[in-house]
């Protein structure tokens, strides 16, 4: 196996063996398989003057498959490929002669048994570094973990009826352009439009999110527990967390949130809710001690699920959904065409469960996205009128379990108390629980809510840079100070350099999959740069630099 798309990769150079996340080699395969099928669906998708319903949602579920912390199970993964298949051999056919010349082998090759998907699966031809050249894979691994983060937000946007072509038109052009030989220029290029694809896809997740359950408002969020059986509901997907509220209203059962499905706290469509009553435990890699506590059920709607350790009892109260599956775990199938999920299994398991067992107490604070922040904007803007806030510091992204990530934690309490932090992600987890206060009003965090929504940390940006004056966001008294772990932070780092975002400091580890010549360019171009000392690192935002 060969992976390196994650910031926990091994030696921060390629898991070969055996994921650091877990994910065996058989999984990895099937998985780098999968992809490899999408880009045979877009050698011919690209050319179609309309991109075939099934095959633009089959790919973004695909891709969304492959992200790490999502799929587990083998055989799931195993009828994604022959399902991908018929849709490939199906959008060829459509295509007819619009497709000619020499075709990569992705978009002829078919197998005849299991038996010979898992041999494919398992040869070096469809590992992400098969290239010979160590800038051709930087830069093709760079665009198709940045297509993974675009496709699951895209798939988000879906779920509640938003969609534009012009997302999945480039999804195809992008993953059909791998299987060319393209000049380093023409590969750059088409990594910067993943950029503003991203921000496009970003804006209508926005939209659907905030057109379906009103936009996120200032929230304080419990983090006790009461009595009642509760069910514990992550990943990112609101549409489920709007069902499972539906579904266990009057039941006695109690819904919390875990990890990435914090922000659903702040929509008004579920605040309104009286059992839905705040969030349980921490980010995503303390979910082996957080699911243990929680007694009752845990629905995963999305990525991050991590194994089970040894001493885990919950493999029986787990619950999977949409692109996320794990052996043991039962899977809730999706919804009907024009229907809803039937979360009843999981509703009746909660109530033979104990209630939850109390964590910690207290609350957080949430809710700023774009629309709550700028209707606060006369206030943040007479406080950096007046000085009150010196620097606002973008510490979006994501958490992690590596020992290095207390760097953002400590980055946190040694900016000076004239700096706001904006956050959106996991990675909040490493300080939204400090007690930072607050600048004449204004909290010192302000969580815009999941990663996807790092989309209102640019809109609030551009908006003070209007209201400043100022030509180029980069004028602003702002810094960015980002930490990523999976491929939704690329699509999100990516977004941030189309809108010439410079000077990021990314950590804890530059991506493995940038070659030193690809690294140079970005230096060069954005200015990229790895985190450093606290310190030092503090010193030089606050400097501007
Ligand atoms: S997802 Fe990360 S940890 Fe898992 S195999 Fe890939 S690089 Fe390794
Ligand atoms: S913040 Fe990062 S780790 Fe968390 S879900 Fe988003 S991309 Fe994944």
């Amino acid at each position: 196996m060969f992976c390196f798309q994650c910031q926990e990769t091994v030696k921060n150079q390629g898991c070969t063996v055996k994921g650091v996340c877990g994910k065996p080699e058989e999984t990895a395969a099937l998985q780098d398989l999968l992809v490899y099928v999408c880009k045979g669906i877009a050698v011919y998708a690209e050319q179609a003057k309309t991109i075939d319903k099934k095959a633009r949602r089959y790919v973004c579920e695909a891709l969304f498959t492959t992200i790490t912390n999502a799929a587990w199970e083998d055989s799931r993964i195993m009828e994604k490929i022959e399902e991908g298949l018929k849709i490939r051999d199906a959008v060829r056919a459509a295509a007819g002669s619009a497709v000619s010349g020499t075709l990569p082998d992705c978009a002829t090759w078919t197998p005849n048994n299991k038996d010979e998907i898992m041999a494919k699966a398992l040869s070096d031809e469809v590992r992400i570094n098969a290239a010979s050249n160590e800038d051709v894979t930087s830069l093709r691994s760079l665009l198709i973990f940045g297509l993974k983060g675009i496709a699951a937000y895209a798939e988000h946007a879906a779920v509640l009826g938003f969609e534009k072509d012009d997302i999945y038109r480039f999804l195809m052009e992008a993953l059909a352009s791998t299987t060319r030989d393209l000049s380093v220029e023409e590969m750059i290029a088409m990594v910067m439009k993943a950029g503003e694809i991203s921000v496009n896809t970003m804006a209508l997740l926005d939209e659907a999110n905030t057109k379906t359950y009103g936009n996120p408002e200032i929230t304080e969020v419990n983090l006790g527990v009461r009595g009642n059986p509760g069910i514990l509901i992550s990943g990112h997907d609101l549409k489920d967390m709007e069902e499972l509220l539906q579904q266990t209203e009057g039941t006695g059962v109690d819904v919390y949130t875990h990890g990435e499905m914090l922000p659903a706290n702040y929509y008004p469509a579920f605040k309104k809710c009286s059992h839905f009553v705040g969030n349980y435990g921490s980010s995503w890699w303390h979910q082996n001690e957080d699911f243990e506590t929680f007694n009752g059920p845990i629905l995963l709607t999305t990525n991050c699920l991590i194994p089970l350790k040894k001493d885990n009892t919950y493999l029986s109260r787990l619950f999977t959904t949409s692109v996320v599956n794990y052996p043991g775990a039962r899977h809730i199938a999706d919804r009907p065409a024009g229907g809803k999920k039937d979360f009843s299994a999981i509703i009746e398991l909660a109530k033979t469960c104990k209630p939850p067992q109390e964590i910690e107490t207290g609350k957080i604070v949430g809710g700023f996205a774009h629309h709550q922040v700028l209707a606060l904007a006369d206030k943040v803007v007479d406080a950096v009128k007046t000085g009150a806030i010196k620097r606002f510091i973008v510490m979006a992204g994501c958490d992690g379990r590596q020992k290095a990530r207390s760097y953002f934690t400590e980055v946190a309490e040694a900016l000076p108390k004239d700096t706001v932090i904006l956050t959106a992600g996991c990675a909040k987890y490493r300080y939204n629980k400090l007690p930072l206060g607050d600048i004449g009003g204004i909290p010192r965090v302000l969580d815009a809510g999941q990663c996807n929504d790092s989309y209102s940390l640019a809109v609030i940006a551009l908006k003070l840079k209007d209201v400043f004056g100022l030509k180029d966001i980069n004028e602003l008294p702002l810094s960015f100070d980002i930490a990523w772990y999976e491929q939704k932070a690329v699509a999100v780092l990516l977004a941030l350099l189309y809108l010439n975002v410079k000077g990021i400091r990314l950590g804890p580890t530059l991506p493995a999959f940038l070659s030193p010549a690809v690294a140079k360019v970005l230096v060069e171009k954005f200015d990229i740069k790895p985190i450093g000392a606290v310190a030092d690192d503090v010193a030089a935002m606050m400097a501007g630099k």
